[in-house]
């Protein structure tokens, strides 16, 4: 009977990998798990460079809502205390990151930024609408 290559345990002739080790015992078998190697190392060389990719995208979303957010404050405030700058301001605050995070322990998960901005914009409209018509 052979015995494994790397540990030594009897092995039979039919057998691609040593019981006791997992060593594989015959070229056919080495390429198997070469192969196999292979492609969990793409897989997770894959996800991972789609996650870093993702946080990416989170980071711009977050700097483009202090920016927003800011300008939306900043023009709120000019026109207080008319009732139409308490809409931009709330607008403004509600594109804040941390408002959303604060969100997410009211509702569970965070809301959608997407669903943050349109409800920002809402506001502003409105706030605009009210800052000129009232
Ligand atoms: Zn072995």
């Amino acid at each position: 009977m052979p015995e494994c290559t790397n540990c030594g345990n009897q092995v039979e002739e039919s057998d691609n990998f040593c019981s006791n080790c997992g060593e594989p015992q015959n070229a056919t078998a080495q390429n198997q798990l070469d192969q196999k190697i292979a492609t969990r190392a793409n897989q997770q060389a894959g996800s991972s460079q789609s996650t870093s990719q993702r946080s990416q995208r989170d980071e711009i979303i977050e700097r483009a809502s202090y920016a927003v957010g800011f300008i939306f404050v900043v023009s709120a405030i000019s026109v207080l205390p008319s009732l139409g700058g308490v809409f931009t301001l709330l607008g403004g605050i509600l594109l804040f990151p941390p408002v959303r995070q604060l969100s997410a322990r009211v509702f569970g998960s965070p809301l959608k930024v997407e669903f943050n901005a349109a409800v920002a914009v809402v506001l502003m409209l409105l706030g605009t609408a009210i800052h000129y018509l009232v």
